[in-house]
């Protein structure tokens, strides 16, 4: 079976884990903040939150912002419903914006029509979360200039973009955002088997979302709003979650980032393959903007109508090769449909997901592998 995604462990990446195994602390010890330093240097960004998951960086984000009930949060509808269910955490309501029917991201044109409107009727979000689908940064020039000229906060999910970066700015920078989101699962670019990280430049942010991490308890003496009754003394100041991170998850987190960049390098070079394939038959990939590094989490093509997908889908998975559709729109799904979205609401993002299909794409992919996926693919068309 030739997967989607896959992730690549070698020997330094399992002696890693097995050195935290053997060492004092399988938690709360010195990886985590060491993986926390590592990745916000590598993004050339100031701090860094690790936790179980993107999910729950995004929902110490949103709370760290101050979203809550009343207020209103935008992302994407071709995401991982992930995206937006952390709005709703917090009580949030949450709405859609259109996406580019070529990139599946989220549109600045459709975005400042959606602005211009909420404004005139009083219902302009709070925050933006923009997703870089596949890996390709979204226009955070375009998107950028709109959030501070309506004054909104901006949250980027790079789930999918870590080592990437956008008019020499690295993904985690926080050049464009407040906070950048990443996630360490194991089908993304690098990962901790489960595990994520909040990346901002704003200390007061960084220490918001340390403290909702970690059941809201702070053991900060300056911050104490009661006498230090001791050493043994911490206060709980809000209520936070167990969001952390294990030490055994951040030792594999830093031995991964150590191989990011040969990550990224492979991936283009395999995605440069199949455009080259590809380039003479009625499929289109799914290309970076311009001026930026893809971090290529992803590999999807577009093929010109619904019934090819579904052909080229079966045929692939026939053969053990398995495809993919990422994603089916947050929107239209049971659980959002009952919240009042329906079918047509974003009909570029509607139509979008019927053309699309995510081909294997991983580091340890082989050419024997790779000429496998383009002849079966080209088998249907
Ligand atoms: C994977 C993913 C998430 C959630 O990541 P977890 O680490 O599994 O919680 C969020 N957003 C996007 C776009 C993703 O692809």
């Amino acid at each position: 079976m030739i997967p989607y995604g896959r992730q690549d462990i070698n020997q330094a990446d399992i002696d890693a884990v097995i050195e935290v195994l053997q060492s004092d602390y399988l938690t709360q010890g010195p990886k985590v903040p060491e993986f926390e330093t590592a990745v916000a240097s590598y993004c050339f960004a100031r701090y860094g939150v690790a936790v179980n998951s993107a999910t729950s960086a995004l929902h110490i984000a949103c709370l760290a912002l101050g979203i809550g009930q009343n207020d209103i949060v935008w992302t994407s509808p071709i995401t991982f419903v992930a995206s937006a269910n952390c709005a709703l955490y917090c009580g949030a309501e949450i709405d859609f914006v259109d996406v580019n029917p070529l990139s599946g991201n989220m549109c600045p044109d459709a975005l400042a029509i959606k602005l211009e409107h909420a404004a005139q009727i009083g219902k302009l979000p709070k925050a933006l979360i923009p997703v870089h689908l596949c890996g390709h940064s979204c226009d955070m020039v375009a998107i950028s200039t709109l959030a501070k000229q309506y004054d909104i906060k901006l949250i980027e999910d790079a789930s999918h973009a870590i080592g990437g970066c956008f008019q020499g700015h690295k993904m985690g920078s926080c050049h464009y955002s407040d906070i950048t989101i990443f996630s360490f699962h194991p089908v993304k670019v690098i990962t901790s088997a489960e595990g994520g990280m909040a990346i901002t430049n704003d200390l007061e942010l960084a220490e918001k979302m340390r403290l909702f991490r970690s059941h809201g308890i702070s053991r900060d003496v300056v911050s104490m709003e009661r006498p230090n009754e001791g050493a043994w003394y911490y206060e709980q100041h809000l209520l936070g979650f167990n969001y952390r991170m294990t030490d055994l998850q951040a030792a594999l987190g830093l031995s991964q980032l150590a191989r990011l960049d040969e990550f990224v390098a492979t991936r283009n070079t395999l995605a440069g393959a199949y455009d080259k394939a590809f380039c003479h038959y009625p499929i289109v990939p799914v290309n970076p903007i311009e001026d930026s590094v893809s971090a290529r989490h992803l590999y999807v093509i577009r093929l010109n109508d619904a019934q090819k997908r579904r052909q080229c889908f079966e045929h692939m998975r026939s053969k053990n090769i398995w495809v993919n559709v990422h994603y089916f729109p947050v929107h239209l799904q049971p659980y959002y449909l009952k919240q009042g979205f329906k079918e047509g609401d974003l009909p570029r993002a509607e139509a979008f997901y019927q053309q699309i299909l995510t081909l294997p794409l991983y580091p340890s992919m082989t050419n024997i592998e790779q000429n496998s996926v383009i002849k079966t693919l080209l088998e249907v068309l």
